[in-house]
């Protein structure tokens, strides 16, 4: 399998006034492709911060990170654009769907901006919107649909540019058990068709069902065995 992504020696402060804290205290981390990873770790602990770095929507205050070859400290704001928008696709908790636009257009949304053709960009978002189990919804608002349904058009625009990773911050922190089951199905399937997943959750319940577990604790990463 090849690595897709490599930080070594990662270390991230915050200063606030006179007081820097230092919240990332030197992470070291490879993931291969195909990888379903966790990423573990009690509130407050650099969780967000560490995904905002591997998203490239931060970045750290010393070490070295490389995303499919490139070293991101290199990087102008335009090239970090181009990174996010080839490299990640993002989920979050609170899911962020446009609420007046519905299902389809909500999948659609990222194709827009990269220039896409009308009708490839319908064609592609009411096929991820099949693939995630919402071919009968593409015309719902997000308010027409269940939390569980919402997070699932999330998934489906995260997937519409063909993203290397999938990075998900507590992907069903707002959803009820099952609901949340049923997203982690989701993922299970995406990751069996060869997708690269990175959850970052608090929950060691569900960090258990990814293939591998590895733990912040203190600003530092490390490998959990489960
Ligand atoms: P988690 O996602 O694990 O709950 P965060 O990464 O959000 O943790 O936060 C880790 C620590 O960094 C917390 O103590 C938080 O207050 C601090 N922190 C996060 N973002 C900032 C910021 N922009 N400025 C200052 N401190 C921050
Ligand atoms: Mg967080």
């Amino acid at each position: 399998m090849s690595e897709i992504l490599s930080m070594k020696q990662i270390m991230k402060e915050y200063q606030m006034g006179e007081e820097t804290s230092t919240v990332l205290k030197g992470i070291d981390l490879n993931v291969n492709s195909g990888e379903f990873l966790a990423i573990l770790g009690p509130s407050g602990s650099g969780k967000s911060t560490l995904m905002n770095i591997i998203g490239c929507l931060d970045t750290p205050t010393s070490g070295e990170y490389i995303l499919s070859g490139r070293e991101i400290a290199n990087q102008d704001e335009k090239a970090l654009a181009h990174i996010r928008r080839k490299e990640i696709g993002f989920i979050f908790q609170s899911f962020y769907l446009l609420s007046r636009q519905t299902a389809l257009k909500n999948v659609e949304l990222p194709l827009v901006y990269s220039g896409s053709d009308k009708k490839i960009r319908r064609e592609m978002a009411a096929d991820l919107l099949k693939k995630v189990g919402l071919e009968e919804k593409i015309n719902h608002l997000p308010r027409q649909l269940s939390g569980g349904q919402q997070q699932r058009v999330a998934i489906a625009r995260a997937l519409v540019n063909n993203p290397t990773i999938l990075l998900a911050d507590e992907p069903t922190g707002a959803l009820d058990q099952k609901t949340g089951h049923q997203v982690m199905e989701l993922f299970h399937q995406l990751n069996s068709e060869g997708r690269t997943i990175i959850m970052i959750t608090h929950d060691v319940k569900l960090a258990k069902q990814a293939k591998r577990v590895v733990q912040i604790l203190d600003g530092n990463l490390m490998e959990e065995v489960v």
